[in-house]
């Protein structure tokens, strides 16, 4: 059992329709992975793909006011709120906010002169949007950066922002206390809840590939997720967005905070395959991810375990010989040649 005392509930903030905190669902967030252009529509059908497969939050990385100005542009028309992630330049915060994004990530810290945070802090609080305050475990202020307790010193830090936002009576601020460390993130973050109610934002910072970051992030989120620490969270892979939002998905479902979606049973393959269940899963990923229901779904690749398992789902399909046979609620409802089974399945889905 946990030594802590933790913030059971956390106070709740507001970014563009989504609540983050307070007992809300978490929230999922990635980030977008190439500098801003111009090309404003196509961005737009990209975040509503990621709204489809379950994006609730998008973050860009606004370096200078030119993209700044286009991130303004965006998110006049974006289905789901957007965060403008600026250091050092004042200036581009203001202009972010100016042009209405939904939420800013800045640190005090580099933002420089008190006076400057201030304009950033009254333009969030006329415009009524959060901020977020991301202390990570290897950009310490030059104060706290030979400690050799990373999990304290990123507390620390954490509270060296809050003091300024303390001093300007700045309450809409959500922290993240990252590092790529596995059991100094799962601390730190302990730590903070045990002295705050201000919402957190988990992630485990620059996690890695695909495989291992996502084996890292289940494991770090998990652990803190089952402890009712994090209201939003971000899976940093070196991968796709819609990678981070499929594992970010995952993570929340083993840690029984969403129940809602597709639930898979397939078969991981053998000799006796008929039926190529990989490449079939592959072809079928994104329909399954934009379900938004509670359904069973079994691949299966041949009639050992097949028919079982594909009977026992909501929907299921097997290899039997050169064909394939679709299961709906325990009945046959399809046979057909493994090269319409995509077809026949996403059919049959659709009907869901
Ligand atoms: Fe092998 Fe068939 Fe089991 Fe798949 S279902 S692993 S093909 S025995």
């Amino acid at each position: 059992m946990s030594s802590y005392t933790i913030c059971m509930k956390t106070k709740s903030v507001k970014v563009g329709d989504v609540v983050i905190g307070g007992g809300f669902p978490i929230a999922i967030q990635t980030m977008w992975k190439s500098p801003l252009s111009n090309k404003i529509d196509d961005i737009l059908v990209k975040i509503d793909e990621l709204k489809d497969i379950g994006t609730d939050i998008l973050r860009f990385a606004v370096p200078d006011l030119e993209s700044a100005e286009i991130l303004g542009k965006i998110s006049k028309k974006s289905h789901i709120p957007l965060v403008a992630d600026i250091h050092f330049d004042y200036k581009i915060a203001l202009k972010c906010i100016e042009g209405g994004v939904h939420k800013i990530r800045i640190n005090p810290g580099n933002i420089g002169a008190s006076w400057k945070v201030e304009e950033v802090v009254k333009a969030a609080r006329e415009n009524s949007i959060p901020i977020r305050v991301g202390v990570n475990g290897g950009s310490l202020p030059s104060a706290l950066r030979d400690r050799t307790d990373l999990a304290f010193a990123m507390l620390e830090a954490a509270e060296m922002e809050l003091n300024i936002f303390e001093k300007f009576n700045f309450k809409e601020v959500v922290f993240s206390l990252k590092s790529s460390d596995i059991k100094n993130t799962i601390m730190a973050n302990k730590l903070f809840s045990e002295k705050y109610s201000y919402p957190l934002h988990l992630g485990l910072t620059e996690a890695g590939p695909l495989i291992p970051g996502t084996v890292k992030s289940s494991i770090a989120l998990n652990t803190m997720i089952v402890d009712n620490i994090g209201d939003t969270i971000r899976v940093s892979l070196s991968d796709s967005m819609k990678n981070e939002v499929f594992a970010a998905r995952e993570i929340l479902k083993a840690s029984g905070k969403e129940s809602t979606g597709v639930d898979i049973v397939s078969c991981p393959r053998c000799g006796r395959a008929s039926f190529n269940t990989h490449d079939f899963l592959v072809d079928i990923e994104s329909d399954l991810q934009k379900i938004k229901q509670n359904i069973s779904i079994a691949v299966m690749g041949c009639i050992v375990n097949g028919p079982g398992e594909a009977r026992h789902a909501d929907l299921g399909i097997t290899g039997s010989g050169e064909n394939i046979v679709i299961f709906r609620k325990g009945k046959i409802v399809r046979k057909g040649k493994p090269g319409n089974a995509v077809e026949m399945f996403i059919e049959e889905l659709n009907k869901f």
